[in-house]
């Protein structure tokens, strides 16, 4: 906001306003008071996304050059799986041009609630999670779900920052981001905006050729931007009968393979054309929790370990540095250890407390090196 914006009969210093906060958790497009408002918009909106970025782990961003290959049926279902495995996990829905995570996790329909505290997401709960998966969407804004949107691109600009920062995420470990298809704005925009944090991409694909073709841009998209790429997920690869229980593929995928190793980028999983996968999405049930033993939860595993894997290897450098700095700065344990903490904030409940007095003992203070810090230990 321009200072000339600022009536003349306010005779408060302009440049004193930008530390002031409304405290409200959303963006000032949803404000009642945007009009009137005189408090500096860009630092309130940088404020919000910094904050919700604080409290959640790893992002995890499900990425495709070509709609239609199962991208938001990976993101649900690799969502679903983080869950089972007793993880806090949020649903970004950043498809924009065809927002379908809340069929997906069946609250169509549903419309998002405001308050102080932001946008609400919808919470998935069924059996077998410990944590509702937090669903954030496009779709509960609008007033009709089958609405064509038309977006110029500012508005996409604005809508992946309120996706991040105007959602009331709570603390999250994982936050899945179902991108657009595409290497276009929408995904700049995000990279950008999530520069610096825990940020992996997944590539989701199907073994034809021509979707192939399109999926390497993605990886060079990576590649460019320093993204870890942690691998692809094929979709659709194969398809069980469901008379003989024979097995074929409908695309060849030895193509794929080839051109994979030739970038360097690992298959991480390969998912049947399932009726039951496609059933349960239409449904709201993601099958990896609907079914857990079945052969689609099984198909999904090796993407779910390697998410957590990278995000226990994150977090694992990301604690080395802390103590780094703690042994270079002895003089300031206090404010190191409530780094330690923040950063043991991002660690599942089970496993938080096993680290700690791991820390301590590394740190030579026995198991309680850490001052509570009932914030960071959400
Ligand atoms: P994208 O997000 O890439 O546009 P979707 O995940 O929305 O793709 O999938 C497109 C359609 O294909 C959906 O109806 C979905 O249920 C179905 N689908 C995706 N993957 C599979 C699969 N492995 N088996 C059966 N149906 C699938």
């Amino acid at each position: 906001m321009s200072v000339t914006h600022f009536s003349p009969r306010d005779a408060r210093d302009p440049l004193a306003l930008a530390p002031e906060e409304c405290g409200r958790g959303h963006a000032c497009q949803f404000c009642p008071q945007e009009e009137t408002c005189r408090l500096e918009k860009g630092h309130h909106e940088k404020r919000l996304i910094e904050s919700r970025l604080a409290g959640i782990g790893q992002i995890i961003m499900v990425m495709a050059n070509k709609g239609g290959v199962g991208k938001s049926t990976v993101s649900a279902n690799l969502a679903a799986g983080l869950a089972a495995r007793g993880y806090r996990v949020g649903v970004a829905d950043a498809d924009i041009h065809g927002p379908n995570q809340s069929r997906f996790f069946g609250c169509v329909g549903e419309r998002v609630r405001i308050d102080k505290r932001g946008l609400g997401p919808r919470a998935f709960r069924t059996e077998g999670i410990d944590h509702p998966i937090q669903v954030g969407s496009l779709a509960f804004m609008m007033e009709r779900d089958d609405t064509p949107i038309v977006w110029r691109d500012a508005y996409k600009h604005d809508f992946m920052h309120h996706l991040i920062g105007s959602f009331d995420w709570g603390p999250l470990d994982f936050l899945v981001i179902d991108m657009p298809p595409g290497t276009g704005n929408e995904l700049i925009t995000l990279a950008d905006l999530l520069e610096g944090h825990d940020v992996a991409a997944l590539l989701a694909t199907t073994p034809q050729e021509v979707a192939l073709m399109d999926s390497l841009k993605a990886v060079r998209f990576c590649q460019e931007r320093q993204l870890p790429l942690l691998g692809v997920v094929e979709n659709m690869a194969g398809v069980t009968c469901p008379h003989c229980g024979g097995e074929f593929h409908l695309f060849p995928r030895a193509h794929l393979a080839e051109a994979l190793a030739e970038v360097g980028v690992e298959s991480l999983a390969q998912i049947p054309l399932s009726p039951a996968l496609a059933s349960g999405s239409d449904a709201g049930r993601p099958i990896v929790l609907d079914d857990p033993q079945g052969l689609e939860a099984r198909a999904f595993l090796p993407a779910v370990e390697a998410c957590i894997a990278h995000a226990s290897e994150a977090f694992a450098a990301a604690a080395a540095d802390s103590l780094q700095a703690l042994s270079q700065h002895p003089s300031m344990p206090d404010e190191l250890s409530g780094e330690l903490e923040a950063a043991l904030a991002s660690v599942p409940d089970d496993q938080r407390d096993a680290l700690r007095t791991e820390l301590g003992a590394l740190l030579g203070t026995g198991g309680g090196p850490f001052p509570d810090n009932d914030d960071a230990s959400r």
